[in-house]
């Protein structure tokens, strides 16, 4: 390893006194010892800690927390028994205000940092009124612990389950299923399936529920076809949980950490669950993609329906489309909308969608958005506004720069990564688009997760 330039002012295994002054990308404090960057999860910007150091790097080390000094108003109490062990919520120790806050100044720093974007307004993070129970969707591991069968989740960066008894974040509905499907599973002795050994049958459990129907599905992902006790298995099920429409077994016979494998069987009832955004059904099978917090699923996309200011009139591209659920949001104000998304058996769910509500003029295509997007163009599809919404490497410059070709009168960019937004709308702002305002959303209440709806507009449209 190359020496540092300087000597680093900290050592490993020592304690040091840090003053915490920001908070890191995945929630975790910040602060620095003779102007060396140290990260201490759970500690809290205005709080003076004492730390240990764990890990270091050359410009930065990670630190534990040992003790807090003086303690930030801030800090709350996390309400569940295993937030300190389990991976999957990182600001439970934050009062949720504090966390709405802390997200918006991502943004605005993303936007300043890597933007260079001036005067744009970013409005307070949208929040829920309830925070907790949003989840419609539980994916839980099984294990061993203590010779008994456990749920549970991985702890941080490792596959060893922490067990748990129940999930605050999740409806209450799906926290039912995993312990009553754990249970069952138990008294008809059917084992679970071992990674180590790759030996053992069920994989995990998954619960999904219908926020606005109160329709429940479970999923039991198998290491083999072969499920024995079957019909004692589904009638248990059925009338263990009696809100159940749909009992599917996935067959995964890889060693992978992919959760899904390629065979899905229907055991009892429906194929798939109902559930609708603002006016829009959805049909929900064992492996479609569907938002996992409904509720503020609809602030977003209702924010993103505000930016788009439809009348009727508009041609409207939706790019990186999913199953449609923002094409078929917007298809109800426009003349026309057109979806583009890579994944196959996404479209397939998008056509079925549109034909489920009716929507004749949302249309569905297969591909990359950089590639189809130019296409269209070329064939003389004239969008008003184009709609992205990218995972999180953000967009391609061949579709930003099909983007700026097209001339949409608005751009509505939603965004799961600040910093990917930020790079991306420098590039439109230098291509002739002006960003008005930003608006983030808290789709995940206690996790890191940070979501966003930016308007744009061409410059020779606005005032210019
Ligand atoms: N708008 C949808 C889904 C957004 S998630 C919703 O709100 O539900 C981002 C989507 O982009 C994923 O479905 C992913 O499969 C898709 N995707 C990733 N790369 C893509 C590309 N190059 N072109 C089109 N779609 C892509």
């Amino acid at each position: 390893m190359a020496k540092p330039k300087f000597p680093v002012p900290v050592q490993k295994n020592e304690y040091y006194e840090i003053d915490i002054t920001g908070l890191g990308h995945e929630g975790e404090g910040v602060g620095k010892v003779e102007g060396f960057t140290v990260f201490v999860p759970r500690a809290v910007p205005g709080e003076r800690v004492k730390a240990k150091i764990t890990k270091l790097q050359k410009t930065y080390a990670f630190g534990r927390l040992i003790d807090t000094i003086t303690t930030s108003p801030d800090r709350a109490e996390p309400p569940c028994p295993i937030y300190h062990r389990c991976g999957g919520c990182q600001m439970q120790h934050l009062s949720y205000e504090a966390q709405l806050r802390h997200k918006r100044q991502t943004v605005v720093d993303a936007l300043t940092r890597i933007g260079k974007l001036e005067g744009v307004t970013v409005h307070e993070t949208l929040g829920m009124d309830e925070p907790w129970s949003y989840r419609n969707k539980a994916q839980v591991p099984l294990g061993e612990i203590d010779g008994r069968l456990a749920v549970g989740f991985y702890a941080p960066r490792t596959h060893e389950i922490i067990e748990m008894q129940g999930c605050p974040i999740q409806h209450p509905y799906n926290d039912e299923i995993v312990h009553a499907t754990k249970e069952i599973l138990q008294e008809l002795g059917i084992k679970h399936y071992d990674e180590q050994t790759h030996t053992g049958l069920v994989r995990h459990i998954i619960g999904r529920v219908g926020f606005h129907t109160g329709e429940t599905m479970v999923v039991l992902v198998t290491n083999g076809r072969k499920l024995p006790h079957v019909d004692a298995l589904v009638s248990k099920l059925r009338e263990r949980i009696p809100h159940l429409v749909s009992i599917i077994q996935n067959v995964n016979t890889q060693q992978t950490n992919v959760i899904f494998g390629r065979e899905t069987i229907t055991l009892w009832g429906s194929d798939s669950i109902t559930d609708t955004i603002g006016e829009i059904k959805f049909d929900i099978s064992a492996r479609s993609f569907f938002q996992v917090n409904p509720v503020q699923t609809e602030v977003l996309y209702g924010k993103t329906l505000e930016y788009a200011q439809l009348t009727g009139a508009e041609t409207v591209i939706d790019a990186y489309c999913g199953i449609g659920t923002i094409s078929l949001f917007l298809a109800q104000k426009a003349k026309a909308v057109y979806g583009v998304e890579v994944v196959p058996e996404a479209i397939e769910d998008a056509k079925k969608n549109a034909a489920l509500n009716g929507l004749e003029n949302a249309h569905f295509e297969v591909g990359g958005a950089e590639v189809v997007i130019p296409r269209w163009h070329s064939e003389g599809i004239k969008p008003d506004v184009i709609v992205v919404d990218p995972p999180r490497k953000g967009c391609e410059e061949e579709l930003l720069q099909a983007i700026v070709e097209m001339k949409p009168e608005r751009v509505v960019y939603v965004s799961c990564n600040p910093s990917t937004l930020a790079r991306d709308l420098r590039y439109l702002e230098d291509n002739g688009f002006r960003t008005v305002e930003v608006q983030p959303v808290d789709m995940f209440p206690h996790t890191f997760h940070v979501e966003c709806v930016t308007m744009l507009v061409r410059k020779d449209q606005s005032e210019m």
